[in-house]
């Protein structure tokens, strides 16, 4: 008989009814079931949850869980909650090659002066900014994990100047690595763009704020894909509003959807995007978890899991 693996996720979900039917056909030999279909018998029988922002009360209906596996590559409310279970989660080099793509499009955006051309025109005016090449820009990167290396790595390979900051100290081919608070004001002395892919944790909560601003470089630019609060939402203002800051390119905010009276929706140097950098794909994602799924079952390891202590 086929084992009960729920998925558990916010009720009424719109997704969830095609995240079932992706995890199933990676896992023919489980049976997926949604949170809401166990009965009490199934909770005693689950050792095993995936997971997609689950109710944490609905995880402690499942007294037997050994670990769940995320569908998400940031955990922080689960972490936040304190879980009983390690945490798996997703790391998926589609979801790493999304976030790149996204990075190097954004980027190229900052880059070839898109906001101001696209200012000029609704101005009706006609004025060339010098083109600078992309070998004379550096791109910092705040973070350089699955998303921040694979983000680096295509950044350079398109001719840019990479640079990127991380806990431990990294070794990535024509990036300039840094770590620690020394490091982080050297890179972001030279940087013109300052990218945020850093998980959010107690560590990385408001880290960008006024001190962190002032010691960007002038007119550079700021895109945060990674977590809203990460960035002090006033310091940002700030530097915006102080010329300081040229542009930010904002996919992610402490409260979404971004409330319609939001100031940054109106802000002539923000670009808002609605959370859409790097969607998890529900089919690679799937032959992951299924993977991780299928080595348990044969040799009960539990995957490499999240640090709780650290938060990511
Ligand atoms: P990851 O592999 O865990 O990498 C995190 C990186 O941040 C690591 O290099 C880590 O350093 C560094 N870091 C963490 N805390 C730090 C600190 N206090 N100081 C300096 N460096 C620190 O995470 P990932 O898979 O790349 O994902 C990053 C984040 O992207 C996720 O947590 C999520 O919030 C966000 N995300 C956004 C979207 C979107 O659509 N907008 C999609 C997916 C993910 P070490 O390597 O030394 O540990």
């Amino acid at each position: 008989m086929k084992q009960i693996l729920p998925f558990v996720c916010p009720k009424s979900w719109s997704d969830a009814e095609s995240w079932k039917h992706a995890l199933q056909q990676a896992m023919p030999t489980e049976h997926i079931v949604l949170f809401d279909e166990l009965n009490q018998e199934d909770y005693l029988n689950c050792d095993v949850a995936i997971v997609a922002n689950p109710d944490p009360k609905d995880l402690d209906k499942l007294p037997h869980l050994k670990w769940i596996n995320s569908v998400w590559a940031g955990v922080e409310h689960m972490v936040a909650n304190h879980p009983k279970v390690p945490i798996v989660r997703l790391i998926d080099p589609e979801l790493s090659h999304t976030m790149a793509e996204a990075v190097l499009a954004w980027t190229l955006y900052l880059h070839r002066d898109m906001p101001y051309y696209a200012a000029q025109q609704k101005n009706h005016q006609w004025q060339p900014q010098t083109y600078i090449p992309a070998y004379e820009k550096t791109i910092a990167i705040l973070g350089l994990g699955e998303l921040g290396t694979a983000s680096a790595q295509l950044l350079s390979a398109h001719g840019f100047r990479v640079s990127g900051w991380s806990h431990t100290l990294k070794t990535v081919p024509n990036v300039c690595c840094y770590t620690g608070d020394d490091g982080l004001q050297h890179m972001l002395a030279d940087a013109d763009i300052v990218i945020s892919l850093l998980p959010l944790t107690p560590a990385t909560t408001g880290l960008i704020n006024d001190t962190i601003f002032a010691a960007f470089k002038a007119n550079s630019s700021l895109i945060n894909f990674s977590r809203g609060a990460i960035v002090h939402d006033l310091a940002l203002r700030h530097a915006l509003d102080s010329r300081h800051l040229k542009h930010a390119v904002l996919d992610v905010f402490q409260l979404e959807p971004l409330p319609a009276d939001a100031w940054h929706w109106s802000h002539q140097h923000v670009t808002v995007l609605p959370h859409i950098s790097a969607p998890t794909n529900p089919s690679t994602a799937s032959k992951i978890v299924a993977q991780n799924i299928q080595a348990y079952r044969q040799n009960q390891v539990i995957p490499e899991s999240v640090d709780l202590q650290k938060g990511y």
